[in-house]
């Protein structure tokens, strides 16, 4: 009787502990590192990374221009909740400097495109619409073309930075982390192929193209093609342009024979529309600072450059 009633209590004790452990730590969730990625393309590439050891929460929602992106009060606590914050970087964040100085963590940055050699700002005038307005202050194109991820060859070094910094946080399965990046690059080259495949049967004196910013310098220089001009003259959708800049870019777009603007799908398309309306030049709607939804046909970064570089070959075609 008495051992009954020790083994019974034993017992007791034993699954209030177990249920007390398996609320808080239950080993799926528990054992992952924690980490926050600001655009859902760093995001996918983190997963891809990290596979089944790190928890990602995404800052921005999906559709969104990270450009022009406002934070929100819960982002300090999500940044708070992570070990680590992945950002693109090369001044692409715009919001992120302040979040994190004032959650104590600029420790936790970790900027995937680190190491790339930046294109330069070619706009004609830097214009500082942004002054006097308050939010566009700090404007600045000094840091050089933030679009790093339309070259699948710069998200091969992204994945090397985030294998690093994941690997650092968490060195027990530093071996999981460069397996995964290897396995990722693979994909990538794979894509860099196929985009060469792709953009193979247009004559080099058609891959030409205006767009809505200058988001495409990077697939520019690395597949031949030529970004005419840009409707807003910065590597930012935020800026507006003067009617004698719209003039000029029109006036280009004629007199090159240029056939497409590229319009992001999370950007205004009113002026695009006025200028395609004036010049007769195509909008093709590519994807620009966010993946679509599981269901959408630019889930993935791989998927994202598939979808945008079928849109741009086949309205050059
Ligand atoms: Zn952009």
């Amino acid at each position: 009787m008495k051992t009954k009633l020790t083994l019974l209590s034993f017992l007791a004790i034993a699954a209030l502990l177990l249920s007390a452990c398996g609320g808080t730590k239950s080993p799926a969730a528990g054992d992952k590192l924690p980490v926050l990625a600001t655009t859902s393309i760093v995001a996918d590439v983190v997963r891809q990374v990290g596979g089944d050891y790190v928890q990602v929460t995404t800052l921005l929602p999906l559709g969104t221009d990270p450009h022009t992106f406002e934070p929100r009060p819960q982002d300090a606590a999500a940044i708070a909740d992570s070990a680590l914050v992945f950002a693109n970087g090369a001044g692409l964040e715009e919001f992120l400097a302040p979040l994190l100085e004032n959650a104590g963590a600029t420790d936790k940055l970790v900027e995937v495109s680190q190491g790339i050699e930046l294109l330069p700002f070619e706009g004609e005038e830097h214009h500082h619409e942004g002054e006097g307005e308050g939010e566009g202050e700090e404007h600045h194109h000094e840091g050089g073309d933030p679009h790093t991820w339309m070259d699948p060859n710069n998200v091969m070094l992204w994945s090397e930075n985030i294998a690093a910094a994941l690997s650092a946080a968490d060195p027990a399965h530093a071996e999981a982390y460069r397996a995964n990046a290897a396995a990722y690059q693979e994909q990538l080259r794979v894509l860099d192929a196929w985009i060469r495949q792709q953009v193979a049967p247009i004559p080099v004196e058609k891959r030409l193209f205006v767009s809505d910013h200058a988001a495409w310098g990077y697939f520019a220089e690395e597949y031949g093609f030529t970004q005419v001009g840009t409707i807003t003259a910065s590597f930012s959708t935020g800026a507006s342009p003067s009617a004698q800049e719209l003039a000029a870019l029109e006036e280009e777009i004629r007199s090159l024979g240029v056939q497409v603007i590229l319009l992001g799908t999370d950007v205004n398309p009113n002026l695009a529309e006025q200028i395609a309306q004036d010049t007769g030049a195509r909008i093709v709607r590519v994807y620009h600072g966010s993946l679509t939804p599981a269901d959408g046909p630019a889930a993935t970064y791989l998927d994202f450059m598939r979808y945008n570089v079928t849109a741009i070959v086949d309205a050059l075609k």
